[in-house]
Protein backbone atom coordinates (compact mmCIF):
# COMPACT_ATOMS: atom_id res chain seq x y z
CA UNK A 1 0.00 0.00 0.00
CA UNK A 2 1.50 3.55 -0.77
CA UNK A 3 1.95 5.77 1.60
CA UNK A 4 1.54 9.98 1.34
CA UNK A 5 4.81 11.36 0.14
CA UNK A 6 6.21 14.04 2.69
CA UNK A 7 8.72 16.67 0.23
CA UNK A 8 10.28 19.65 0.87
CA UNK A 9 9.07 22.03 -0.99
CA UNK A 10 9.32 26.01 -1.97
CA UNK A 11 5.68 27.22 -2.09
CA UNK A 12 6.27 30.84 -3.29
CA UNK A 13 9.05 32.59 -5.10
CA UNK A 14 11.98 33.45 -2.71
CA UNK A 15 10.70 30.80 0.34
CA UNK A 16 12.70 28.63 2.56
CA UNK A 17 11.66 25.06 1.65
CA UNK A 18 8.78 23.59 3.67
CA UNK A 19 7.35 20.09 4.64
CA UNK A 20 5.04 19.44 2.45
CA UNK A 21 2.58 15.70 2.29
CA UNK A 22 1.48 14.59 -1.38
CA UNK A 23 -1.00 12.52 -1.71
CA UNK A 24 0.17 8.50 -1.89
CA UNK A 25 0.46 7.71 -5.66
CA UNK A 26 -1.97 5.58 -7.87
CA UNK A 27 -0.41 2.24 -8.40
CA UNK A 28 2.12 2.57 -11.23
CA UNK A 29 1.09 1.87 -15.09
CA UNK A 30 3.26 1.54 -18.38
CA UNK A 31 6.69 2.80 -17.77
CA UNK A 32 5.98 4.28 -14.50
CA UNK A 33 8.52 3.29 -11.11
CA UNK A 34 8.06 4.22 -7.82
CA UNK A 35 11.01 5.18 -6.10
CA UNK A 36 11.74 5.02 -2.05
CA UNK A 37 14.40 8.21 -1.77
CA UNK A 38 17.75 6.65 0.09
CA UNK A 39 20.18 9.91 -0.93
CA UNK A 40 19.69 12.96 -2.86
CA UNK A 41 22.19 15.05 -3.69
CA UNK A 42 22.35 19.61 -4.34
CA UNK A 43 23.49 20.07 -7.48
CA UNK A 44 24.06 24.18 -8.40
CA UNK A 45 20.74 24.35 -10.65
CA UNK A 46 18.77 23.55 -7.68
CA UNK A 47 19.82 26.16 -6.13
CA UNK A 48 19.54 27.93 -9.48
CA UNK A 49 15.71 26.77 -9.44
CA UNK A 50 15.03 27.48 -6.06
CA UNK A 51 16.67 30.77 -6.20
CA UNK A 52 14.39 32.08 -9.81
CA UNK A 53 17.69 32.59 -11.54
CA UNK A 54 16.43 30.52 -14.40
CA UNK A 55 12.73 32.72 -14.49
CA UNK A 56 10.10 31.22 -11.60
CA UNK A 57 9.07 27.41 -12.10
CA UNK A 58 5.89 25.91 -10.90
CA UNK A 59 5.15 25.92 -7.64
CA UNK A 60 5.32 23.62 -5.57
CA UNK A 61 9.30 23.67 -6.42
CA UNK A 62 10.48 20.05 -5.15
CA UNK A 63 14.26 20.67 -5.74
CA UNK A 64 16.67 17.53 -6.01
CA UNK A 65 17.98 15.66 -9.40
CA UNK A 66 20.81 13.41 -8.12
CA UNK A 67 19.16 10.68 -6.47
CA UNK A 68 19.45 7.12 -5.68
CA UNK A 69 16.50 4.89 -4.65
CA UNK A 70 14.79 1.81 -4.22
CA UNK A 71 12.62 0.39 -6.66
CA UNK A 72 8.85 0.08 -4.56
CA UNK A 73 6.72 -0.62 -7.06
CA UNK A 74 6.69 -0.07 -10.92
CA UNK A 75 4.69 -0.04 -13.85
CA UNK A 76 4.38 -3.93 -16.17
CA UNK A 77 6.77 -2.14 -19.18
CA UNK A 78 9.67 -1.45 -16.51
CA UNK A 79 12.84 -3.60 -17.19
CA UNK A 80 13.55 -2.73 -13.48
CA UNK A 81 13.71 -5.13 -10.37
CA UNK A 82 11.65 -4.36 -7.12
CA UNK A 83 14.14 -3.75 -4.88
CA UNK A 84 16.98 -2.80 -6.96
CA UNK A 85 18.83 0.37 -6.49
CA UNK A 86 18.31 2.89 -9.38
CA UNK A 87 19.71 6.30 -9.81
CA UNK A 88 18.08 9.41 -11.39
CA UNK A 89 19.31 12.39 -13.32
CA UNK A 90 18.21 16.07 -14.22
CA UNK A 91 16.27 14.32 -17.76
CA UNK A 92 13.43 12.72 -16.74
CA UNK A 93 11.92 11.59 -20.08
CA UNK A 94 12.28 12.50 -23.75
CA UNK A 95 9.64 12.03 -26.76
CA UNK A 96 11.28 8.94 -28.43
CA UNK A 97 10.51 10.14 -31.68
CA UNK A 98 13.26 12.78 -32.84
CA UNK A 99 16.01 13.01 -34.74
CA UNK A 100 17.90 12.92 -31.15
CA UNK A 101 16.11 10.62 -29.35
CA UNK A 102 16.21 8.03 -33.08
CA UNK A 103 19.93 8.13 -33.03
CA UNK A 104 20.82 7.64 -29.15
CA UNK A 105 21.08 11.54 -28.35
CA UNK A 106 18.01 11.15 -25.97
CA UNK A 107 19.41 14.11 -23.79
CA UNK A 108 19.52 16.45 -27.25
CA UNK A 109 16.05 16.00 -27.50
CA UNK A 110 14.19 18.38 -29.28
CA UNK A 111 10.47 17.12 -28.54
CA UNK A 112 10.57 19.36 -25.19
CA UNK A 113 12.14 18.78 -22.22
CA UNK A 114 11.29 16.43 -19.87
CA UNK A 115 13.35 17.40 -16.10
CA UNK A 116 13.51 15.49 -12.96
CA UNK A 117 12.15 18.80 -10.46
CA UNK A 118 11.08 21.39 -13.01
CA UNK A 119 7.31 21.52 -13.16
CA UNK A 120 7.29 17.94 -11.67
CA UNK A 121 8.74 16.77 -8.19
CA UNK A 122 12.31 16.56 -7.43
CA UNK A 123 14.28 13.73 -5.11
CA UNK A 124 14.19 16.10 -2.18
CA UNK A 125 11.24 13.42 -0.65
CA UNK A 126 10.36 10.20 0.94
CA UNK A 127 9.29 8.68 -2.83
CA UNK A 128 9.47 10.17 -6.29
CA UNK A 129 8.08 8.30 -9.61
CA UNK A 130 10.20 8.28 -12.32
CA UNK A 131 10.46 6.47 -16.03
CA UNK A 132 12.22 3.55 -16.08
CA UNK A 133 13.51 4.32 -19.55
CA UNK A 134 15.61 7.64 -17.19
CA UNK A 135 16.01 5.19 -14.09
CA UNK A 136 19.56 3.26 -14.14
CA UNK A 137 20.94 0.04 -12.22
CA UNK A 138 23.66 1.30 -10.30
CA UNK A 139 26.15 -1.26 -10.93
CA UNK A 140 28.13 -3.56 -8.09
CA UNK A 141 30.79 -2.02 -6.64
CA UNK A 142 29.05 2.01 -6.24
CA UNK A 143 29.47 3.18 -3.00
CA UNK A 144 25.44 4.47 -2.79
CA UNK A 145 25.95 6.75 -0.33
CA UNK A 146 28.40 8.67 -2.36
CA UNK A 147 26.98 7.69 -5.43
CA UNK A 148 24.23 10.87 -5.78
CA UNK A 149 26.21 13.41 -7.57
CA UNK A 150 27.32 11.06 -9.84
CA UNK A 151 24.08 11.28 -11.77
CA UNK A 152 24.20 14.56 -12.84
CA UNK A 153 27.71 16.04 -12.06
CA UNK A 154 29.70 12.60 -13.11
CA UNK A 155 27.43 12.69 -16.31
CA UNK A 156 27.80 16.40 -17.36
CA UNK A 157 31.70 15.99 -17.00
CA UNK A 158 32.02 12.02 -18.29
CA UNK A 159 29.91 12.59 -21.82
CA UNK A 160 31.96 15.00 -23.19
CA UNK A 161 35.23 13.41 -22.82
CA UNK A 162 33.23 10.02 -24.26
CA UNK A 163 32.08 12.70 -27.28
CA UNK A 164 35.50 13.48 -27.73
CA UNK A 165 37.38 10.26 -27.79
CA UNK A 166 39.59 10.52 -24.42
CA UNK A 167 41.84 7.74 -23.90
CA UNK A 168 45.43 7.08 -23.32
CA UNK A 169 47.74 9.48 -25.55
CA UNK A 170 45.65 12.22 -24.98
CA UNK A 171 46.03 15.42 -23.29
CA UNK A 172 42.79 16.96 -21.49
CA UNK A 173 42.48 20.09 -19.13
CA UNK A 174 40.09 20.93 -16.34
CA UNK A 175 39.27 24.31 -15.80
CA UNK A 176 38.10 24.50 -11.98
CA UNK A 177 38.86 21.75 -9.67
CA UNK A 178 35.49 21.97 -7.93
CA UNK A 179 32.20 20.21 -7.78
CA UNK A 180 32.66 19.28 -11.21
CA UNK A 181 35.89 19.45 -12.13
CA UNK A 182 36.95 16.98 -9.47
CA UNK A 183 35.19 14.23 -10.80
CA UNK A 184 36.24 15.30 -14.12
CA UNK A 185 39.66 15.01 -13.54
CA UNK A 186 38.91 11.28 -12.05
CA UNK A 187 36.83 10.30 -15.16
CA UNK A 188 39.59 11.81 -17.36
CA UNK A 189 42.68 9.79 -15.81
CA UNK A 190 40.98 6.58 -15.65
CA UNK A 191 40.00 6.97 -19.21
CA UNK A 192 43.91 6.74 -19.28
CA UNK A 193 44.37 10.36 -20.11
CA UNK A 194 47.36 12.69 -19.04
CA UNK A 195 45.49 15.52 -17.15
CA UNK A 196 46.51 18.93 -16.30
CA UNK A 197 43.90 20.64 -13.24
CA UNK A 198 43.07 24.46 -13.61
CA UNK A 199 42.18 26.64 -10.93
CA UNK A 200 43.07 30.07 -9.30
CA UNK A 201 42.77 28.18 -5.75
CA UNK A 202 46.29 26.52 -6.30
CA UNK A 203 45.86 25.19 -2.31
CA UNK A 204 43.69 22.52 -4.06
CA UNK A 205 46.94 21.11 -5.99
CA UNK A 206 47.19 18.22 -3.25
CA UNK A 207 43.38 17.37 -4.06
CA UNK A 208 43.92 17.55 -7.54
CA UNK A 209 47.13 15.29 -7.62
CA UNK A 210 45.55 13.12 -5.41
CA UNK A 211 42.69 12.43 -8.23
CA UNK A 212 44.90 12.02 -10.49
CA UNK A 213 46.02 14.76 -12.38
CA UNK A 214 49.55 15.39 -13.17
CA UNK A 215 49.68 19.02 -12.66
CA UNK A 216 47.71 22.27 -11.28
CA UNK A 217 48.04 25.23 -12.82
CA UNK A 218 47.16 28.16 -11.76
CA UNK A 219 44.20 29.90 -13.80
CA UNK A 220 44.59 33.30 -13.08
CA UNK A 221 47.74 32.98 -15.52
CA UNK A 222 50.11 32.70 -17.17
CA UNK A 223 48.77 29.84 -18.60
CA UNK A 224 50.90 27.15 -20.73
CA UNK A 225 50.91 27.10 -24.93
CA UNK A 226 50.00 23.80 -26.69
CA UNK A 227 49.46 21.76 -23.49
CA UNK A 228 45.95 19.56 -23.82
CA UNK A 229 43.95 18.28 -26.82
CA UNK A 230 40.99 19.00 -24.84
CA UNK A 231 39.64 21.25 -22.36
CA UNK A 232 36.84 20.80 -20.25
CA UNK A 233 35.63 24.38 -18.56
CA UNK A 234 33.73 23.62 -15.58
CA UNK A 235 33.59 27.16 -13.89
CA UNK A 236 30.47 29.30 -14.63
CA UNK A 237 33.23 32.45 -14.89
CA UNK A 238 33.75 34.90 -17.80
CA UNK A 239 37.19 33.91 -18.57
CA UNK A 240 39.48 35.51 -21.32
CA UNK A 241 38.24 32.56 -23.96
CA UNK A 242 41.53 33.96 -26.52
CA UNK A 243 43.79 33.25 -24.41
CA UNK A 244 42.73 29.92 -22.66
CA UNK A 245 42.09 28.93 -27.11
CA UNK A 246 46.29 29.16 -26.81
CA UNK A 247 46.89 25.87 -24.26
CA UNK A 248 44.98 23.86 -26.95
CA UNK A 249 47.10 21.94 -29.24
CA UNK A 250 46.31 21.97 -32.63
CA UNK A 251 43.12 21.05 -33.86
CA UNK A 252 42.17 21.02 -30.22
CA UNK A 253 38.82 21.68 -28.14
CA UNK A 254 37.22 23.49 -25.65
CA UNK A 255 34.24 22.55 -24.26
CA UNK A 256 32.39 24.77 -21.75
CA UNK A 257 30.54 22.78 -18.86
CA UNK A 258 29.60 25.53 -16.95
CA UNK A 259 27.52 28.68 -17.90
CA UNK A 260 29.22 31.95 -18.37
CA UNK A 261 26.74 34.88 -18.09
CA UNK A 262 28.53 36.48 -21.18
CA UNK A 263 28.45 35.58 -24.94
CA UNK A 264 32.06 33.64 -25.93
CA UNK A 265 34.52 36.65 -27.82
CA UNK A 266 37.40 34.59 -29.23
CA UNK A 267 39.53 35.67 -31.94
CA UNK A 268 39.03 34.02 -35.08
CA UNK A 269 42.41 33.18 -35.97
CA UNK A 270 42.80 29.79 -33.78
CA UNK A 271 39.70 28.89 -35.50
CA UNK A 272 40.87 29.35 -38.61
CA UNK A 273 44.76 28.45 -38.90
CA UNK A 274 44.88 26.22 -36.20
CA UNK A 275 41.74 24.66 -36.60
CA UNK A 276 40.14 24.59 -32.60
CA UNK A 277 37.24 24.14 -32.09
CA UNK A 278 34.97 25.71 -28.97
CA UNK A 279 31.46 23.91 -28.35
CA UNK A 280 29.46 23.02 -25.34
CA UNK A 281 28.15 19.94 -23.71
CA UNK A 282 25.03 19.57 -21.81
CA UNK A 283 24.48 16.42 -19.37
CA UNK A 284 24.58 13.05 -21.92
CA UNK A 285 22.71 10.47 -23.38
CA UNK A 286 21.27 7.56 -20.99
CA UNK A 287 24.21 5.23 -22.93
CA UNK A 288 26.32 7.53 -21.93
CA UNK A 289 25.20 7.37 -18.09
CA UNK A 290 25.50 3.71 -18.57
CA UNK A 291 29.01 3.85 -19.25
CA UNK A 292 29.82 6.38 -16.73
CA UNK A 293 28.09 4.47 -13.90
CA UNK A 294 30.35 1.45 -15.08
CA UNK A 295 33.17 3.36 -15.35
CA UNK A 296 32.94 4.81 -11.69
CA UNK A 297 32.21 1.22 -10.43
CA UNK A 298 35.18 -0.61 -11.79
CA UNK A 299 37.57 2.23 -11.02
CA UNK A 300 35.87 2.84 -7.75
CA UNK A 301 35.65 6.43 -8.72
CA UNK A 302 33.46 8.38 -6.35
CA UNK A 303 32.84 11.85 -5.68
CA UNK A 304 33.85 13.86 -2.56
CA UNK A 305 30.78 14.62 -0.38
CA UNK A 306 29.57 15.93 2.88
CA UNK A 307 26.69 14.22 4.43
CA UNK A 308 23.58 16.17 5.79
CA UNK A 309 20.09 14.85 6.74
CA UNK A 310 17.74 15.59 3.66
CA UNK A 311 15.52 17.76 6.82
CA UNK A 312 18.56 20.04 6.72
CA UNK A 313 18.01 20.75 3.15
CA UNK A 314 17.54 24.69 3.50
CA UNK A 315 21.03 24.75 5.27
CA UNK A 316 22.59 22.27 2.53
CA UNK A 317 21.36 24.69 0.05
CA UNK A 318 22.97 27.47 1.05
CA UNK A 319 26.27 25.80 1.67
CA UNK A 320 26.38 25.30 -2.21
CA UNK A 321 24.84 28.76 -2.54
CA UNK A 322 27.92 29.69 -0.94
CA UNK A 323 30.20 27.78 -2.66
CA UNK A 324 31.17 26.18 0.73
CA UNK A 325 30.55 22.87 -0.12
CA UNK A 326 33.48 20.22 -0.03
CA UNK A 327 32.77 19.02 -2.71
CA UNK A 328 28.90 18.25 -3.25
CA UNK A 329 26.41 17.84 -0.34
CA UNK A 330 24.35 14.70 -0.69
CA UNK A 331 21.25 14.36 1.34
CA UNK A 332 20.45 11.31 3.44
CA UNK A 333 16.74 9.85 4.10
CA UNK A 334 15.14 11.66 7.46
CA UNK A 335 12.27 12.82 6.56
CA UNK A 336 8.48 10.33 7.05
ZN1 LIG B 1 22.43 19.05 -11.94
ZN1 LIG C 1 13.08 13.45 -28.74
Amino acid sequence: MAQPIIALAQTAPGQALERLTLAAPEAPTGYEVDLEIHHCSVCHSDVHLVDGDWGEVKKPLIPGHEIVGRVLRQGPRSHHQVGAMVGVGWQAGACGACAACVSGREHLCTGGKVRTCVGRQGGFATELRVDARFAFALPEGLDLGTAAPLLCAGLTVFSPLERFKVGPGRRVGVVGVGGLGHMAVQFAKALGAEVIGFDPDLSKRELALKLGARELVSATGPLPSNAVDLLLVTTHANLDWTAWMNTLTLEGTMCLIGVPSKPLTVSVDPLMDEQKTVTGSVIGSPASMRAMLSLAAAHKLAPITERMPMSQANAALQRVREGAARLRVVLDRDLG
